[in-house]
C-alpha cells in the first residue's frame, strides 16, 4: 500500500500501467460483447481500472498574499504525470497519476482527459462515474459544476458532458433523463423537488443494482433545459443547506444522467445469437436498448474527516456528516487491497456508488488540491486517496438488453398491418376462387352440351350406318333367298305369268286370225258373186263399169279437195299454235298443270290461252267440219291426215267442255283404235295424250277401262321408246289409278305392271308419272282397306312395285320423292303390308322419312305410321332403331 512511498521515489499503484494517456486504451468498440448486459457472463466484461487525475487550483487572492514567501507544497511534472509533494525544503514524495493537471489546465482540457472517455462509454451503454474528491475550496465544484454563464470557457464537466451526450444521440430513438440529488447526514434529498427530502435506495435482489424510485427524473431535450435544471438544483441546494444551517461543502451532490439508446440496423451491432434468432423470425429482430448511466459526484470536502467538529459542529453530527465519505475511503481501501470484505453497505454514498468502485462502471476520479503549504496535510491525504483509488479495478459491462417493449409495439403494428393485408388478400382470394368456380361451371356446362351434341350426332350417324349395313345384308339375304328359290314358288309364278301372257297373245293371234279368215271368206264370197255376175250378165255390167269408175274418181277428187282444204286449215292452225306457244305468258293460265291428282299431258301441244288462238280455230274447225267428220279422219288412209286429225282431237280433249262430246261421238273408241292399229309412234303419242286428258274425268275412266284401254295402254307402254309417249301413257294410267272403283281391274289387266315397266326409261317426267300412279293407287287402296272394302296385302306389293318404291324413296327429284314417300306411308298404314315392307327395306326409308323429310305433314305421317304398327315396332326394337 503506497501510503507513504519512497523518498524521492515514485509512488505507483502496483497494477498501474505506465500509459502516457489517461484516456482509456480500450476504445468502446473493443469492449462490446455479444450478449446483452442482463445475460452477460463475467467473462464478457472487460477490466477497467479507476482512472485518477490530480488538479491543482491556482493560488487564490488570499494565498497570493499569505503564502507569498512560501513555495507551493506541490510541484507538478505533467509531462511525466508526476506530482511531487514537498515535505520540506529538501525532501519530497513523488506520485504518479493518470493525469496531472496544473493550475493552468483549461476546463476544456480537464473535461477531455477526465470525463470525455467516461461520457463516450455511457453513450456506448456502460455505466460511468466522474467524481471529484478534495478539500473544500480546492475546486471540486469549479471543475464539475460551473455553468459558464459569464465565461463559456469556464463550463464544467456536467455541462460539457450533457453537450457531448446531446450531440451524439438521436432524439427520435434515444432519450436522456436526469435526477439531481443531495446526500447530507445519510439523507437523500431531491434537488429537483425539495419536498422530496428522504429518498430511499432500492436494491434489486437479483442483479444487486441500486435505484432511487422516489427521485424526480426529468427528461432532457436540449442543453438549455439541462442548464436550467442545474441552476434550479443549485438554488434548491442552497435553500436546503440554509434551512439545515449547513454549507454545501458538507453535502454530497449527485447528478444522475440516464442515457437510453436504441441500436438498430447494422448486424454487427447485434450479438451473434440474436442474429441467428432473427433469421428464424424474419425481419422481426428486437431492437437493442443500451442504458448507460452517468453519475457525477461532487463530494463534500474531504477535510472534515480530520477536522471534525473544528468548525463548531458536535462530534456526532460531524461523524454523521462524514460517515459516507469515510465509508467511501474504507471501501476504496478494501478494494485497493483486494480485501474479501468491502463495506459497501456502511453508508448511503457507498451503496449509491456500489457500481462505480468495484462494479461495472467506467470511473474517473479527479482529486483537487490547493497549492498552499498550510494545507499540506490535507493535500497529502487527498493525494493518498487518489493513489488508493487508482488501484481499484472495475469490470466494465455494457448495459444492453433487448428492447422488448418497442419490439412488441413494432410487432403489434406489424401484426395489424398483416391482419389487414391478410383480410384484403383473403377477399381477393375468395373472389378469385368464386370467379374460377363460375368459369369452371360454365366450361363444364359447355363441354357437356358439346359432348351431348356430338354424342347425339355420333349416335345418329352410327344408327344410319348400322341401318345402311343391315339394309345391305337384308338385301343380300333376299337376293340369296330368291336365288335359292329359283325352282320354287317365285319361279313358278314367273312361269305362270309368262304362260298367261302367252295365252293372251295366243288369244289375240287367234282373234286376228279369225278376223283374217272372215275377211278371206268375205273376199272369197265377193269373188264368187262377181264371177257369177260375169258369167251370167256379161257385157251390160261391163259396159256400165267405166261410168261407175268415173263417178268414183269424181267422188275421190271431191274428197281430195276437201282434204286439201282441211290440210291448209290445219297448217294455219299449226302456225297459230306455234305463235301462241312462243308467247306462253299471254292470257290466262288455262288448265292446271301437273299436280298430284291431275294430269294434262297435252298442255305442250296447245295454247295456254284457252280463249283465243288455236282453241278458237279448233272450235271453228270443229264447228265448220263437225266432230264426226274429224273423228272419221282418224281412220283416213293418209297418215298425214290421221296425224292432223288426232292432233285436233287431242287439243279438243284438253278442254273439259269437249271431253264429253268427244266421248259421245265415239272419239275415245277411235283413239283407242289408233293405239291398237298404228305402229306410228307420233300418232300413238298424241292419241295416248288425248286419252290421258279424257282419263281425267271419272266416267271416262270407266269407259276407257270398259273398252280395254288399259290393255292398249299397256301394249303401248311395252312398245314405245319415246319418253314423251311413255309420259303420256304413264299419265293416262296414273289418272286411272286414282279411281277407287277400278283398282282390281286396272291391276288384273296389267296396269301396275305397265307402269313399272316404263321405269326402264329413266326420264324424270316418266318416273314422275309412274310415281304419281303408284301414289294414287296406294292411296285408293289404303282408303279401301280402311273402309273394309278390301283386304289382303297391297296389289302394288303383289305386282312387285316395292323394290322400285324403296329405291326411289330418296330420289333426287323432289316430285318423284314426294309421290314415293306418300305411297310408302299409305302402304305402311296396313299391318298386312308390314312384313313385306320390312323385308323389302322399306322400314329404313320410313325411318328416314320420319326424320329427314322436309315436309312436316309427311314426316309426322311416317312417324305416326311407324309407332302405330306393332310389327314395325318389334323390328325397330330388334334393329335398335329409335324414332
Ligand atoms: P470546493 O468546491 O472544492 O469547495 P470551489 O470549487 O468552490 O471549491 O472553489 C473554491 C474557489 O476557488 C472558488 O472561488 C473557485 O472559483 C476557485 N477556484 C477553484 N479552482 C479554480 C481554478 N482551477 N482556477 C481558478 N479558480 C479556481
Ligand atoms: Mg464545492
Amino acid at each position: 500500500m503506497a501510503t507513504g512511498g519512497y523518498r524521492n521515489g515514485v509512488h505507483k499503484a502496483p497494477n498501474l500501467r505506465t500509459s502516457s494517456s489517461f484516456k482509456s486504451k480500450l476504445p468502446p468498440s473493443n469492449v462490446r460483447r455479444s450478449t446483452p448486459a442482463s445475460l452477460a457472463a463475467a467473462a464478457d466484461s472487460v477490466s477497467g481500472r479507476v482512472r485518477v487525475a490530480v488538479r491543482l487550483r491556482p493560488r487564490n487572492a488570499e494565498e497570493l498574499v499569505a503564502d507569498a514567501d512560501f513555495a507551493d507544497c506541490v510541484e507538478l511534472q505533467p509531462e511525466l504525470k508526476r506530482l511531487k509533494l514537498r515535505k520540506n525544503n529538501w525532501d519530497s514524495d513523488t506520485y504518479e497519476f493518470d493525469e496531472v493537471l496544473t493550475e493552468f489546465a483549461s476546463q476544456k482540457r480537464v473535461y477531455e482527459v477526465v470525463a470525455k472517455p467516461v461520457v463516450e462509454s455511457v453513450l456506448d451503454g456502460y455505466n460511468g462515474t466522474v467524481m471529484a474528491y478534495g478539500q473544500t475550496g480546492t475546486g471540486k465544484t469549479y471543475t464539475l459544476g460551473r455553468l459558464g454563464d459569464e465565461d463559456t470557457s469556464a463550463r464544467g464537466i456536467m455541462v460539457r458532458s450533457m453537450e457531448d451526450i446531446l450531440a451524439n444521440i438521436s432524439p427520435e430513438t434515444d432519450s436522456i433523463s436526469v435526477s439531481y440529488l443531495q446526500l447530507y447526514m445519510e439523507t437523500i434529498q431531491d434537488l429537483l423537488n425539495p419536498a422530496n427530502d428522504n429518498i430511499s435506495i432500492v436494491e434489486d435482489q437479483k442483479t444487486g443494482d441500486v435505484s432511487l424510485p422516489g427521485a424526480t427524473v426529468l427528461e432532457i431535450r436540449d442543453q438549455q433545459s439541462f442548464v436550467e435544471l442545474l441552476r434550479l438544483g443549485e438554488a434548491h441546494r442552497i435553500a436546503a443547506n440554509t434551512k439545515l444551517n449547513t454549507e454545501s461543502s458538507r453535502s454530497h451532490a449527485l447528478l444522475m444522467v440516464h442515457v437510453k439508446r436504441s441500436v438498430s440496423g447494422r448486424d454487427d451491432e447485434y450479438p451473434l445469437e440474436t442474429q441467428n434468432r432473427s433469421n428464424l423470425v424474419g425481419n422481426l429482430r428486437p431492437p437493442m436498448l443500451r442504458k448507460g448511466k452517468l453519475i457525477v459526484v461532487d463530494l463534500a470536502g474531504s477535510e472534515r474527516i480530520h477536522k471534525s467538529g473544528s468548525e463548531g459542529h458536535m462530534l456526532e453530527e460531524a461523524k454523521s456528516i462524514n460517515l459516507s465519505l469515510s465509508a467511501l475511503g474504507k471501501c476504496i481501501n478494501a478494494l485497493a487491497e483486494n480485501s474479501s470484505h468491502v463495506p459497501v453497505r456502511d453508508s448511503k454514498l457507498t451503496r449509491l456508488l456500489k457500481d462505480s468502485f468495484g462494479g461495472t462502471s467506467r470511473t474517473s476520479l479527479i482529486v483537487t488540491i490547493g497549492p498552499s503549504p498550510r494545507h499540506r496535510a490535507e493535500t497529502a491525504s487527498t493525494i493518498l486517496f487518489g493513489q488508493r483509488a487508482m488501484k481499484v479495478e472495475n469490470m466494465l459491462k455494457i448495459k444492453e438488453e433487448f428492447d422488448y417493449k418497442s419490439l412488441s409495439k413494432r410487432l403489434e403494428i406489424e401484426i395489424d398491418k398483416l391482419i389487414a393485408e391478410n383480410e384484403r388478400q383473403q377477399k381477393v382470394y375468395e373472389n378469385e376462387i368464386e370467379r374460377i368456380r363460375l368459369e369452371a361451371q360454365k366450361r363444364v356446362a359447355e363441354a357437356e352440351r358439346n359432348y351431348v351434341e356430338v354424342l347425339e350426332e355420333e349416335k345418329m350417324k352410327c344408327q344410319m350406318d348400322y341401318m345402311e349395313s343391315i339394309k345391305k345384308l337384308e338385301e343380300k339375304w333376299t337376293v340369296n333367298q330368291q336365288k335359292h328359290a329359283i325352282n320354287g314358288e317365285v319361279h313358278t309364278r314367273a312361269v305362270n305369268e309368262e304362260v298367261a301372257e302367252l295365252k293372251t297373245m295366243l288369244q289375240n293371234e287367234t282373234r286376228l286370225r279369225k278376223a283374217a279368215e272372215e275377211e278371206i271368206q268375205n273376199l272369197k264370197a265377193q269373188l264368187l258373186k262377181f264371177s257369177k255376175m260375169e258369167l251370167a250378165g256379161g257385157s251390160t255390167d261391163c259396159l256400165s263399169l267405166p261410168e261407175v269408175l268415173e263417178e268414183e274418181s269424181r267422188q275421190k277428187k271431191k274428197l281430195e279437195e276437201e282434204v286439201r282444204v282441211l290440210r291448209s286449215q290445219l297448217a294455219q292452225l299449226s302456225i297459230e299454235a306455234n305463235q301462241a306457244r312462243s308467247y306462253p305468258d299471254n292470257g290466262n293460265s288455262g288448265n292446271p298443270l301437273l299436280g298430284l291428282d291431275c294430269f294434262t299431258p297435252l298442255n305442250h301441244l296447245r295454247s295456254r290461252d284457252g280463249s283465243n288462238g288455236e282453241r278458237a280455230s279448233i272450235t271453228n274447225l270443229h264447228e265448220q267440219v263437225g266432230l264426226q267428220k274429224i273423228l272419221s279422219l282418224l281412220e283416213s288412209e293418209d297418215a298425214n291426215v290421221r296425224i292432223h286429225a288426232v292432233k285436233v282431237v287431242a287439243n279438243l280433249a284438253a278442254e273439259e267442255a269437249n271431253q264429253e262430246k268427244i266421248v259421245e261421238a265415239g272419239g275415245l273408241t277411235s283413239l283407242l283404235m289408233l293405239l291398237r292399229r298404228y305402229e306410228d309412234e307420233t300418232i300413238r303419242r298424241i292419241a295416248a295424250g288425248a286419252i290421258a286428258n279424257l282419263a281425267m274425268n271419272e266416267s271416262n275412266q270407266e269407259l276407257i277401262m270398259a273398252q280395254g284401254g288399259i290393255c292398249l295402254l299397256a301394249m303401248t307402254a311395252a312398245d314405245a321408246e319415246d319418253p314423251q309417249t311413255l309420259r303420256m301413257v304413264a299419265g293416262a294410267i296414273a289418272n286411272l289409278c286414282g279411281n277407287d272403283k277400278l283398282q282390281t281391274r286396272l291391276r288384273s289387266e296389267g296396269g301396275i305392271k305397265a307402269l313399272l315397266g316404263m321405269v326402264r326409261c329413266r326420264h324424270p317426267d316418266v318416273l314422275s308419272q309412274v310415281a304419281r300412279g303408284i301414289a294414287n293407287f296406294a292411296k285408293c287402296e289404303s282408303r279401301a282397306s280402311t273402309q273394309g272394302s278390301r283386304e289382303g296385302r297391297s296389289l302394288l306389293i303383289e305386282d312387285g312395285a316395292l323394290p322400285w318404291i324403296v329405291q326411289n324413296a330418296n330420289n333426287e327429284a323432289s316430285l318423284i320423292r314426294r309421290h314415293v314417300e306418300l305411297a310408302l306411308c299409305h302402304l305402311a298404314q296396313h299391318e298386312v303390308n308390314a312384313k313385306d315392307m320390312i323385308s323389302g327395306g322399306a322400314l329404313w326409308e320410313l325411318v328416314r322419312i320420319s326424320r329427314d323429310c322436309s315436309r312436316e305433314d309427311i314426316r309426322a305421317l311416317a312417324r305416326r305410321t311407324l309407332t302405330s304398327s306393332s310389327t314395325f315396332q318389334a323390328e325397330m326394337r330388334r334393329l335398335r332403331i329409335e324414332v
